[in-house]
């Protein structure tokens, strides 16, 4: 499936839920969000019939994200569901890694190919005070048991604020020096309540990195096209990634569209420009089809959040789009 500018559409990442069960500064209230009725969220039914949808029109990557997508039940149906979707090659998880240990057999089995774990601090209090919840030790558990599966594609996704500045240095020693792990740095983005923190650029952060361990050289991509552009240390077994939407923009080769969790397709991080699917779910796949291709082909063409500050996207917040 092509934009308007000839750009591939072919990844898409699912809100699941927009409930979590952390409450991070830049993300959530500490009150938690109303959350959306039950009744206006997609059902896993639905999700995996826009999913054979969207498999059709070529998209194959899958990301279930949050709110926190493991609070929602069983979402290893939801894996197994779209894993049998023809057309579907890879479905991900993105996870505050929380409640990974219990459900990675059951998700793994479902055919999960990866899961990104997103962690901000290694210390305890900090952690504590980003996360509203007392909960490094689950989430470390929750790394070393995903790094326990073989064939799982792990990562680790933190956004450096001025919050966690002093900890991107120990993180980087203790997740990649030793261990064939990534961790990327996402550059916070003003989106609902990441407008109210200071974020630390890329360059900051590969200051901080090559002062502490010498030159960053660049790696090979994973996958083209992708918005993560990797290095390495030297000494060190794993890479750091850097994802800055805020000084690197990536936009030109944007292959993403993203289903909030009460159905409407966005296929910008930053504009309200897509279409609401949920109450059409009534129409025929082929309705379907032609009203989500006019949606994509008018994909903005680049978000501008440096320039603007624009808040016309405030009508999703951060748990509801999913990161
Ligand atoms: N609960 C899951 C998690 O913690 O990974 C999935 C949802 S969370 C919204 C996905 C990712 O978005 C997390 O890594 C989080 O740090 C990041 N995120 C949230 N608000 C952000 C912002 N304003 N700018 C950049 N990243 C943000």
């Amino acid at each position: 499936m092509l934009d308007s500018l000839g750009r591939k559409i072919n990844y898409m990442r699912i809100s699941v839920t927009d409930r979590c069960n952390l409450r991070c500064v830049y993300c959530m209230p500490e009150t938690g969000v109303d959350p959306v009725a039950h009744r206006d969220l997609l059902s896993y039914e639905e999700i995996i019939r826009l999913g054979g949808l969207f498999a059709g029109m070529g998209v194959s990557r899958i990301r279930l994200t949050g709110g926190e997508p493991l609070v929602r039940k069983n979402l290893d149906s939801l894996v197994r569901g779209l894993k049998s979707v023809e057309g579907i090659k890879h479905v991900f998880l993105t996870t505050n890694g929380i409640l990974l240990p219990e459900q990675l057999p059951m998700l793994t089995e479902a055919g999960l190919d990866g899961v990104n774990i997103s962690i901000d601090a290694v210390d305890k209090t900090l952690f504590k005070e980003i996360t509203r919840f007392d909960g490094l030790d689950k989430v470390i558990y929750g790394i070393g048991t995903a790094l326990s599966y073989p064939g799982l594609d792990v990562k680790l996704n933190c956004v450096p604020t001025e919050q966690n500045e002093r900890q991107l240095v120990t993180m980087a020693s203790m997740f990649v020096k030793n261990t064939a792990l990534a961790l990327r740095f996402i550059e916070l983005m003003p989106v609902g309540h990441g407008k109210n923190n200071k974020g630390k650029s890329e360059s900051e952060v590969r200051a901080m990195l090559e002062t502490a361990f010498g030159p960053l050289t660049p790696l090979t991509p994973d996958s083209p096209g992708g918005p993560c552009r990797y290095y390495s240390l030297p000494g060190f077994v794993g890479r750091i990634g850097f994802i800055s939407p805020m000084t690197h923009k990536f936009c030109a080769e944007c292959n993403r569209i993203r289903l909030t969790s009460d159905g409407f397709l966005k296929t910008c991080l930053q504009y309200n420009k897509g279409v609401a699917l949920k109450p059409l779910l009534g129409k025929s796949d082929g309705e379907l089809k032609e009203i989500i291709a006019r949606a994509v082909a008018d994909k903005p063409a680049c978000h501008n959040f440096i320039d603007t500050e624009d808040t016309r996207n405030d009508k999703h917040i951060m748990s509801q789009i999913g990161g």
